[in-house]
């Protein structure tokens, strides 16, 4: 089986859909996206050089409501990556029962090489060339890997521009003095937290307690930092320039330091390790954090922890899905544990819509309401069907569609 992700989220449908009996309709609808918008953007260099850059929007499916999902900058952003990731939306959006459905998009440039005044023109071209898709009531993007909360103000006012009125709740993940929400920069990662320590308890699993991250972004980052506050040890932590393994526990908050000041992790202590050694070390719980195909056929056999959290979308491949089931290893699929981002951006999007301004508390309480219900509706359908935690995840959204 390929590692396109798009033909694996075909597969995990078609497994689904044998599972259930959802309505031939509805079973064609979510086998194709609704809409591919496909843009050269164009922009101005500083040295006045213009370049093109590659963008998509994948519409998959809007039965719930307004399309919703990230924009993504980086290399290797490609069609059917977004295809997948849209998929992944419209059925994490039903699972954890948010009014929207599914979309993704992005663009093949690698950010870290523009100037922030480069980086500023590429995305206010980028919402231009989007302005006719998007809309509060219609698509609505977020940040996702490579962009962020000042990139998501940039489309809303590029957007506003367009139809002539202020209109923040066209995007979510935006900075708080710009119509952002409270809490939606920690929302992912805290939303992961929320899940493990539910699905440990329904597990009779409490006792597992050392965590290893690969990925050390926006998700990795709160992530990490909410367990190393509820009890759990971080072992081991990697980026894209590697990583460190310390047995005896990494102070979250320094290494965050070290990490701006040296613009990596290696040698900040503890014995240096390649980026994708982490997932590799005797700790309880692996959390992949960072892109997809992550967990594969090569180093599932050698994985040591008993529970996978993924945080990164699609990280595991299906080959890989098999051994680690195999294994006897739980994973905690995507769709259910990094749904806390889409959640925090649900309430985003109604606070601007009702011009609310809700507290970080009420914010993060109802967050985690969200995420143990829909913990609890996957742990359910998984021991009432006899299925894997994903089986279960992809039941219970394949059933809120169907509704
Ligand atoms: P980010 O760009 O902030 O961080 C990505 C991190 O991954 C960086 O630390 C980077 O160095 C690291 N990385 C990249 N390649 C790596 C490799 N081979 N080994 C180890 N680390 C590597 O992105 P993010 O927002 O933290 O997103 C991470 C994942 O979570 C993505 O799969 C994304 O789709 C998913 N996700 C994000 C959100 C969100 O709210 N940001 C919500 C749901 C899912």
């Amino acid at each position: 089986m390929p590692n396109n992700p798009w033909q694996r989220a075909l597969v995990q449908l078609q497994r689904t859909l044998e599972l259930t009996d959802a309505h031939p309709d509805l079973q064609k609808r979510l086998k194709e996206p609704d809409r591919v918008v496909e843009v050269d953007v164009p922009l101005t260099m500083d040295s006045g050089e213009t370049k093109t850059f590659r963008g998509y929007r994948v519409q998959h499916n809007n039965i719930r409501g307004p399309y919703k999902g990230g924009l993504r900058f980086h290399p290797q952003v490609d069609l059917d990556e977004a295809k997948a990731l849209a998929f992944w939306m419209t059925m994490k959006n039903a699972l954890v029962g948010v009014p929207f459905g599914g979309g993704k998009g992005g663009i093949e440039v690698d950010p870290k090489e523009l100037s922030a005044g480069e980086l500023e023109r590429l995305t206010r071209n980028f919402a231009r060339e989007l302005s006719h898709v998007i809309g509060p009531e219609k698509d609505v993007p977020a940040p996702d890997v490579g962009s962020n909360a000042q990139m998501m103000h940039w489309i809303a006012d590029e957007y506003s521009k367009h139809v002539g009125a202020h209109s923040p709740s066209v995007v979510t993940g935006k900075p708080v003095e710009h119509g952002g929400s409270e809490g939606r920069t920690e929302a992912t990662g805290y939303g992961g937290g929320y899940v493990l320590e539910a699905m440990l308890t329904k597990l009779g699993k409490e006792r597992a307690k050392s965590v290893a991250i690969q990925g050390f972004g926006n998700v990795g980052v709160f992530l990490a930092e909410y367990l190393a506050g509820h009890g759990f040890t971080i072992i081991g932590l990697s980026d894209s320039k590697g990583g460190i393994h310390m047995p005896e526990g990494i102070d979250i908050k320094a290494v965050e330091k070290y990490k701006k000041r040296q613009g990596n992790l290696a040698g900040f202590g503890g014995t240096d390790i390649s980026s994708e050694d982490v997932l590799e070390l005797p700790a309880d719980i692996i959390v992949p954090a960072a892109l997809e195909n992550s967990i594969t056929e090569k180093n599932a056999p050698s994985i040591k922890a008993s529970i996978v959290l993924e945080l990164a979308n699609g990280p595991t491949t299906l080959e890989a899905d098999a051994i680690l089931r195999e294994k006897g290893i739980i994973v905690i699929p995507d769709i259910l544990a990094n749904a806390g981002g889409v959640v925090v951006s649900y309430f985003e999007w109604e606070q601007n819509r009702n011009g609310e301004k809700w507290a970080k508390d009420a914010v993060l309480a109802k967050l985690k309401e969200m995420m143990e219900s829909a913990a609890e509706r996957v742990f359910a359908e998984s021991v009432s069907k006899k299925i894997s935690l994903r089986d279960a995840a992809y039941n219970v959204a394949l059933k809120a569609l169907a509704m």
